[in-house]
């Protein structure tokens, strides 16, 4: 037996493996993912390697083959924990070992060159304070955040000031030259906040919170770090309880990680963690250059903090003494990656819990199912927070439907009573938002005046519309063409929603033509920054009305918003996919929780041609348990995760017809080759999106209620998929898909 071994484990070089002879007597010992003592080099000096993959086949001379020297017992250090983490990726996932140590392992690299600017307050807080004053009465709103900020916070990050604070650099030049602040420039990294400490938050857990508190520690105490969600409205007091936690879990000397999604990681939140944990947090997200990621990383290893935020990647920071990973927003699909290894943040963070005997805690006003599904089997403990605690009341919902608009002669986007209260709105001086439900456009159709849509009679999820006009489900394959007429009705009002944000402003100028507008989507947000610079404009009353995708529906608080409106529910509940009626659910739900956050209650209208859909009409009542028992029973039914699992497998190639016989191939060795009694193996069939870029996917699912079926079935294609050898195609896996593609 040989083994094929790296010795460093820096970006680098991690493609370049040795072969070493696996003597008898270590060969029950070597697995990969082991370390190894291996003679290296001319002085065959005993160096540190990991073990790759063990295997029969000869790479290099025998005769010159060195033979490992011993094992290494004790696996301790987070970067062997790391390397047992991609190891479990590759089998859990799909993937090449080499890619999954890059998954895990932070990247090496210097920053050189960049350089910080921050702004120095050159004031007491009592002079700010009387500046303040003169600001206010010339209205000068900028100066009154900036001025603000720097009397809590001496010295705030440049750019956070100029987008986050909407401060122009012409003010800041100006304020400079009147000696008010400094600016200062430097080479390392810093935290992106510095804070006068003592502004620690000193109040009082409610009871509800406490009990939470309490049982996570006793368990972790017991050294028993288990798995808890908390289902609480936004305001419920859930990162109260996080941050509680994790000075508890300092104290005993651990470390934290906590996921936010990169959209929810506002400046608010930043400065609450950075007012409470100093210097020993740091913040970590895509705009950090990898240098700069990697320095982040660094002080994590070094022992510099004790808490790690971010997104995803975050779960990878290494912490020699992780104590808690904290999830917030669980059911966020940005926890799935979107590339290989397709992992999900909260599966990993489960597994690298157990490394250390850490706890994990999930939070989220509308729990996946996959997180409800593993409390309701016993395998995570729940826990409500059910007040918000800032105030405000919940806002009253109207669903409008909008086939009885048409009937009565209504043709314009906006319902009778959307109408009227943009109207009423705009004449009380209160903001407005429109949210778009963009997912799931691609090509559903439904009937305008019955709102029965075309569904595929073998998968229950909707048929898409083919340029060439057929209907085709991308589940089964299935495909009719497209009927002159709605099937159940007979009306020829039979098509796709087509309006999109732009057609919804450009609406709204005709109608309200004095209306301030402001749109949020994929096109205006195409700069990095965009996003935080519209909402904190519309935050700061530039215009009373904020048009957008799912974009808007997170992040910012928006005390003056008393209106929420909804166009066009229904979309994204037959978008091709299982996970239709929860995402509609989810977003309508935190899409009504915008309305009515500051002393008014606000109103909601949910306009959609099916008014009797289950996830509207439960979201409307924000009544999540109900949509919860309603859903698993559907899949328990059509046998989708989280009750059974499901593994896809896409091909990809530029040449059609290769990745179409490879597919072919494929699943036909999964059909008669290797499957067996209980195996589902549902395809192919060409992707939903068939191409992109002049790349062709097409796809099978293979479902089993065992997820270690699937990995059998993914273990046994990726053999198949070595032997042949195909060029230029591509095999890629995606367990408990997000998106069925
Ligand atoms: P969530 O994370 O669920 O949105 P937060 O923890 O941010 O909730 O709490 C919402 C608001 O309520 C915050 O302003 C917070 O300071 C406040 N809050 C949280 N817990 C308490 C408490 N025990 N007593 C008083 N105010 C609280
Ligand atoms: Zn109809
Ligand atoms: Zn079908």
């Amino acid at each position: 037996m040989y083994a094929d071994i790296i010795v460093d484990i820096s970006h680098e070089k991690l493609d370049k493996a040795f072969q070493y002879i696996i003597p008898p007597h270590l060969e029950s010992e070597i697995e990969p993912g082991v370390q190894v003592m291996i003679p290296f080099g001319n002085g065959n000096k005993l160096i540190k390697g990991y073990v790759l993959n063990c295997t029969n086949e000869i790479k290099f001379d025998p005769t010159r083959m060195k033979t490992v020297d011993s094992v290494v017992k004790k696996q301790v250090s987070a970067k062997e924990n790391a390397i047992r983490l991609a190891m479990w990726m590759k089998k859990q996932y799909g993937s090449t070992l080499i890619t999954a140590l890059k998954t895990v392992l932070p990247v090496k690299q210097t920053t050189k060159g960049i350089v910080k600017k921050s702004i120095v307050s050159c004031l007491s807080k009592e002079e700010w304070e009387e500046k303040i004053k003169g600001y206010e009465r010339k209205h000068q709103v900028a100066r009154i955040r900036l001025a603000q900020e720097l009397c809590v916070h001496e010295v705030l990050p440049y750019e956070l000031v100029t987008e986050k604070l909407g401060v122009s650099a012409s003010i800041i030049k100006s304020m400079k030259e009147t000696g008010l602040i400094r600016i200062e420039e430097e080479n390392q990294y810093r935290n992106p906040v510095r804070v006068n400490h003592n502004q620690k938050d000193t109040k009082e857990m409610s009871p509800d919170q406490q009990v939470i508190v309490d049982k996570v520690l006793a368990d972790f105490d017991k050294g028993e770090g288990k798995h808890y969600l908390i289902q609480g409205i936004t305001g419920s007091g859930k990162t109260f309880v996080y941050i509680n936690l994790i000075k508890e879990i300092i104290e005993r000397g651990k470390q934290a990680i906590v996921l936010i999604p990169e959209i929810a990681l506002t400046y608010q939140t930043v400065l609450r963690f950075s007012n409470e944990f100093g210097d020993r947090v740091t913040f970590v997200n895509s705009k950090l250059s990898p240098g700069e990621k990697y320095d982040q990383f660094e002080r994590a290893r070094r022992g510099e903090v004790d808490v790690v935020i971010g997104p995803r990647s975050a779960l990878f920071v290494p912490f020699e003494k992780l104590g808690i990973i904290i999830i917030d927003e669980e059911h966020e699909s940005s926890y799935k990656s979107e590339t290989m290894p397709k992992y999900h943040a909260r599966e990993v963070a489960f597994e690298l819990a157990s490394y250390y005997n850490a706890s994990v805690v999930l939070g989220s006003a509308t729990p996946s199912l996959e997180a409800s599904y593993l409390c309701e089997q016993g395998k995570m403990e729940k826990f409500y927070l059910k007040k918000r605690l800032t105030g405000g009341n919940l806002p009253n919902v109207y669903i409008e439907d909008l086939r009885k608009e048409l009937k009565e002669g209504n043709r314009s986007i906006f319902s009778r009573r959307l109408f009227e209260l943009i109207e009423d709105r705009l004449s009380k001086k209160e903001q407005i938002i429109l949210f778009l439900n963009r997912r799931g456009y691609s090509g559903f159709v439904s009937c305008r005046t019955c709102g029965s849509a075309m569904k595929c009679p073998h998968c229950d999820v909707a048929l898409s519309e083919h340029r060439n006009g057929n209907l085709v489900c991308h589940y089964c394959g299935y495909g009719i063409p497209k009927p002159p007429a709605c099937p159940k009705c007979g009306s020829r009002y039979l098509m796709g929603f087509k309006a999109g944000t732009q057609q919804i402003e450009e609406a709204l100028w005709r109608t309200f033509p004095h209306a301030k507008t402001l749109r949020m989507d994929a096109d205006t947000t195409r700069q990095k920054e965009s996003y935080e610079e519209i909402l904190s404009s519309f935050a700061n009353g530039e215009a009373d009305i904020l048009i957008g995708t799912q974009m808007i529906v997170k992040g910012h608080d928006f005390p003056n918003v008393t209106l929420v409106g909804v166009l066009a529910a229904d979309i994204s509940l037959y978008a091709q996919d299982y996970r239709a009626s929860e995402r509609t659910f989810q977003l309508l739900t935190q899409a009504a929780g915008r309305a009515g956050r500051g002393k008014v209650a606000g109103d909601v209208v949910i306009q959609t041609y099916q008014p009797e859909e289950v996830p509207i009409v439960l979201s409307a009542a924000q009544d999540y348990d109900s949509f919860y028992q309603y859903e698993i029973e559907h899949r328990e039914l059509m046998e989708y995760p989280p009750v059974v699992h499901m593994l896809g497998i896409q091909v990809m190639s530029p040449n059609c017809e290769l990745a179409e016989n490879v597919i072919g191939k494929l699943t036909e060795y999964l059909r008669h080759g290797f499957c067996g009694h209980g195996d589902k193996i549902i395809g192919p069939t060409g992707a939903q999106i068939g191409k992109v870029k002049d790349v062709f996917r097409f796809v099978t699912y293979a479902k089993h209620p065992d997820y270690n079926r699937l990995i059998q079935m993914k273990d046994e294609l990726e053999s198949f998929v070595e032997k042949n050898a195909w060029k230029n195609v591509m095999v890629q896996f995606d367990f408990d898909p997000m998106n069925v593609i």
